[in-house]
């Protein structure tokens, strides 16, 4: 009988052992968004996990494994361009592996219609057609950019809010715009522009590795600096460069000189905030954190 009784508690002792190392995880995302704004995730976790990545917008962006509450975390920024995204439900899905099994989550978010201001600008005709001499430099340049905009590392080196990058922050031309160039309509604008007389201070807004620097043809002086997860930052139309490609840069550094090259109206900071390839409205964020962006989403239980 008193050995019955033991092997009871023995086995009730075990039970609950099982049972409190037996790990909890969830993933946090909005279930609707604007387009053309950032939005957080997480996946978090009561024990250790590795690999985690969030699917979004057709591009798997690693994340990182942190300690954070009582457990694990893994934090992401995400969002949507303007210029091709339509309104709609859009699928994310979250992986990663824990204790040799990897775990899945996904969900859709409904991507809402934002009404963004119209804009007719009067620049040089050779910033709207370019001569055929130009056009071979253009799609080249463009190519940089592109591979520049693919560039997956971890870890984290963003953290919010970001550096200002100017240290007086006046809106000339927000995201958005749908633009007309010369009576020809183009492509929204893809980042906000700030005013700035040529030759103001540009500061990095998170730390990170400058993936692309040079002069291109409608950019200008470009510098594109990346802070792992898919977090991207660029400015363009500058008068100046002060790092070159693969330098480290801390937050709050100062990276180059504002302009008025490429295709410009006049001396102006171009800022573009790029989420896993889509950019987004780089003003936002500058006055929030991850933790009050988290506050808007919804929590989905993975095991
Ligand atoms: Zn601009």
């Amino acid at each position: 009988m008193r050995r019955l009784k033991l092997s009871v508690i023995i086995i009730l002792i075990l039970l609950l052992k099982v049972k409190t190392s037996y790990a909890a995880s969830w993933v946090n995302f909005p279930t609707s968004w604007d387009i053309g704004q950032a939005f957080a995730v997480t996946i978090t976790s009561t024990a250790e996990y590795t690999q985690p990545m969030v699917t979004w917008m057709n591009r798997s962006i690693a994340l990182n494994v942190e300690a954070g509450g009582a457990g694990k975390i893994s934090y992401g920024l995400l969002g949507s361009d303007v210029r091709n995204i339509k309104p709609g439900d859009y699928k994310i899905l979250f992986e990663f592996i824990q204790g040799g099994k990897k775990y899945k989550a996904s969900g859709n978010i409904y991507l809402r219609a934002r009404q963004y201001p119209r804009e007719e600008l009067r620049v040089s005709p050779k910033m709207v057609n370019p001569p055929k001499k130009e056009l071979s430099r253009i799609r080249s340049e463009s190519q940089l950019v592109g591979t520049a905009l693919r560039t997956m590392t971890i870890p984290r080196k963003w953290t919010t809010p970001p550096q200002p990058p100017l240290a007086s922050i006046t809106l000339t031309s927000n995201y958005g715009k749908q633009r007309v160039y010369n009576g020809q309509p183009r492509a929204g604008h893809n980042g906000a522009d700030i005013r700035a007389v040529t030759g103001t201070s540009v500061r990095a807004p998170f730390a990170g590795t400058v993936v692309l620097a040079g002069f291109h043809y409608y950019a200008g002086g470009s510098v594109y600096i990346d802070s792992g997860n898919g977090v991207i930052t660029a400015f363009f139309h500058l008068s100046n460069i002060l790092v070159k490609k693969g330098d480290n840069v801390a937050k709050g550094q100062i990276v180059a000189k504002s302009g008025a090259t490429g295709r410009v109206t006049g001396p102006h900071l171009h800022y573009s905030l790029i989420l896993g390839g889509q950019f987004v409205d780089p003003i936002p964020l500058l006055s929030t954190s991850i933790t009050q962006m988290l506050k808007q989403g919804n929590i989905q239980q993975v095991n």
